[in-house]
């Protein structure tokens, strides 16, 4: 019946009444949806023992009000439960269209919840009160609300509550001739839905997109949304829903010019309302069907149809109605020429007419009032009538101007703070966002840094350890294992570069070679430790007595090469020859009161042409001096540049 009562009006006048019962359908849809979609698993729903009373709300609506208002909430229920009770009680009262209890009962559930614990009640109840307040015709209140569930049905992918988000503020700009507005929200939960089967159905977006259209005066536009609807219906056997989208569909082509499709779709969907015994759905059809008639001329058939729709509306008390009747009764008697009886129908009119809540209504009586008046004759009266529509026509153009204005200017409010709070809120996120990237970047350095500093630390050991060891390879390379001075292959090299530097810098050299004399006896008669040793002291002996610039090598077993640089030959024989008096102290560093021990010297300086290997073959010969003539002894090699003295 509700369908029917809203239809009527809205395609009679263009008011909003269907949509609220088309949406009160889909509040009801969306609020049995759970048990519907249990086996979907959605997180968002409400609990189970409601789900009867949800479902019987389509059919039996006054039934669940009483059911309702008989078992109210005891008070240990839980909080949440409780607001789920009055969610269901205010949709109830919506769908009776008592707006101001369904508002109350909406707030009344909010009352035991909060936004931050409960937020899909929370939200679903707004989505409600919403519908209640549009209802109550205070759309302005409840867009801001509408837009905060929609926001977070977004956040929260709530594809449900999305699209009832979505259709209630269709409503509600719908509601405030905001069509433009309206058809954004209903063409984008139109798109949003691909679903035919589920009770929040495309085709019922089409049947909403249908009537929006239809309110905006673009019957073209609306026609293929209703046929979707119909076709839905039809293919599903949804009869109820069939018959009034077939209405809505017949009145849109009707309306665009297609008068015998527009006739044949509004007659079956009047059949369709009689079978399911929906006697008001047969009015409104057969209010509109008079409409068709006078179009096509035929008025005895417009006359049948009218008073039959009067037959049926004549205890409803439904003045609109009476006066639409009355009215187009008086279009008939007019274009028949009955005057009189136009005249009765004029003022059965007017008994009915409410001039606050009907300008246009009012206009148009007041227009017609003139016609009859112009068709008895009565110029004068024709004349009042028809400047007194015109100026009431210009008043009535002259306040919705300034109530769209008003419009505007309050939605633009209430979008500007929205919007800023969105800005807020956005500003606060990049903050946010700002400090978290901070955050990571100073970890991010901070790791580097010590990634940094360990690899410094390994490369400092690698490098410490490769010195290290690079220093042992050269000791190793360079000297004698037993006495730590420099081994053969060192000295000599170190000999040729004395020579070449003494012969460049013109300075002298002294090159001499010690031999232990009779070492063999040693080492036979004491043991070859005994040797050893002796061949340590001796070259710390010779390490104490040298300068620091001088050059001592190991050579042979028991023979030692010596460099003296920047020395004369004088200078190097007083040195070595003072060296091999101190050798024979070693007998006592060593322990060994009746070893004897000795050294034999042979010495040469350097000679210009002679290379390091022709000097220290000279010293050779001089040592073999020493030993063939005696032994320690220190015995220049004849050739040296210098004579001693
Ligand atoms: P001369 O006075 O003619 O030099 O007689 P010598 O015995 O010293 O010379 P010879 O060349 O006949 O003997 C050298 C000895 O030095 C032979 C060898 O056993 C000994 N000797 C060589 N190297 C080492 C060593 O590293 N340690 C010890 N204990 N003895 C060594
Ligand atoms: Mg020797
Ligand atoms: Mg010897």
């Amino acid at each position: 019946m509700l369908f029917w009562a809203g239809l009527h009006i809205v395609m009679s006048r263009k008011g909003i009444l269907l949509l609220k019962c088309v949406l009160g359908y889909v509040l009801f849809i969306v609020v049995t949806m759970p048990s519907a979609i249990a086996a979907e698993a959605v997180a968002f729903h409400f609990s189970k023992q409601y789900d009867v009373l949800t479902q019987q709300l389509n059919s039996q609506p006054q039934q669940v009000l009483t059911q309702l208002l008989s078992s109210p909430p005891p008070s240990d229920m839980p909080v949440s439960q409780k607001a789920e009770y009055y969610a269901i009680l205010s949709d109830t009262y919506y769908a009776l269209t008592y707006p101001q209890k369904a508002i109350e009962s909406a707030r009344q559930g909010l009352s035991f919840i909060t936004q931050q614990h409960e937020p899909w009640l929370y939200h679903n109840l707004s989505l409600i009160e919403a519908s209640a307040l549009e209802m109550a015709g205070k759309p302005f209140e409840a867009l801001h609300k509408v837009d905060a569930a929609i926001g977070w049905a977004q956040e929260n992918e709530d594809e449900k509550t999305y699209l009832l988000g979505l259709y209630v503020r269709g409503s509600l700009f719908t509601s405030l001739n905001e069509y433009n507005a309206a058809a954004e929200s209903y063409l984008e939960a139109y798109n949003q839905t691909t679903s035919y089967t589920g009770k929040i159905s495309k085709a019922n977006i089409a049947g909403m997109l249908g009537v929006m259209y239809d309110n905006r005066g673009d019957y073209a536009l609306a026609i293929p949304y209703f046929a979707e609807a119909v076709a839905h219906a039809r293919k599903n056997d949804e009869s109820l829903n069939l018959s009034i989208v077939l209405y809505g569909l017949g009145s849109a082509n009707f309306r665009v010019g297609n008068v015998e499709i527009g006739e044949a779709q509004i007659l079956e969907s009047a059949d369709i309302a009689k079978s399911l015994g929906d006697t008001q759905g047969v009015g409104y059809a057969l209010k509109l069907l008079a409409e068709v008639s006078i179009k096509k001329q035929d008025y005895a058939l417009a006359e049948q149809r009218l008073h039959e729709a009067a037959d049926i509306f004549a205890n409803s008390e439904n003045k609109p109605i009476d006066f639409q009747i009355a009215k187009s009764l008086f279009v008939v008697a007019l274009a028949q020429h009955n005057y009189q009886k136009a005249l009765r129908y004029s003022r059965i009119a007017k008994a009915n007419l409410d001039s606050d809540l009907m300008p246009t209504e009012t206009i148009e009586l007041t227009s017609l009032e003139g016609k009859l008046a112009a068709a008895q004759g009565d110029y004068q009266a024709a004349y009042e009538h028809s400047s007194q529509a015109l100026s009431l026509s210009e008043k009535y153009h002259e306040s919705r101007s300034a109530e769209q204005i008003h419009t505007v200017r309050a939605i633009y409010k209430v979008r500007a703070s929205e919007q800023a709070n969105q800005l807020l809120e956005h500003q606060n996120r990049l903050q946010r966002f700002a400090l978290s990237a901070q955050e990571q970047r100073n970890m991010y350095l901070w790791s580097f840094i010590a990634v940094v500093l360990v690899v410094c630390c390994l490369l400092a050991v690698m490098v410490y350890r490769v010195k290290a060891q690079s220093r042992a390879l050269v000791k190793l390379a360079t000297t004698d294992d037993l006495t730590g001075l420099y081994n053969r292959r060192y000295i000599i090299e170190q000999l040729e570069r004395q020579v070449i530097a003494a012969s460049r810098y013109g300075y002298d050299l002294c090159v001499a070679i010690i031999d232990l004399d009779f070492f063999k006896k040693i080492n036979d008669s004491y043991g070859h430790a005994v040797g050893d040793q002796v061949l340590l002291e001796f070259s710390r002996v010779c390490s104490d007595n040298l300068r620091r610039t001088d050059l001592l090598g190991r050579i042979g077993g028991e023979e030692f090469l010596v460099l003296l640089p920047h020395t004369t030959l004088q200078d190097g024989y007083d040195a070595l020859d003072s060296l091999r008096c101190k050798v024979s102290q070693l007998r006592d560093v060593v322990g060994i009161q009746d070893l004897s021990i000795s050294a034999s010297v042979g010495l040469t300086s350097n000679t210009p042409n002679l290379d390091g290997m022709q000097l220290m073959a000279n010293a050779d010969i001089a040592l073999y001096q020493a030993k063939t003539g005696g032994r320690d002894q220190t015995i220049i090699h004849p050739t040296s540049s210098t004579s001693v003295s």
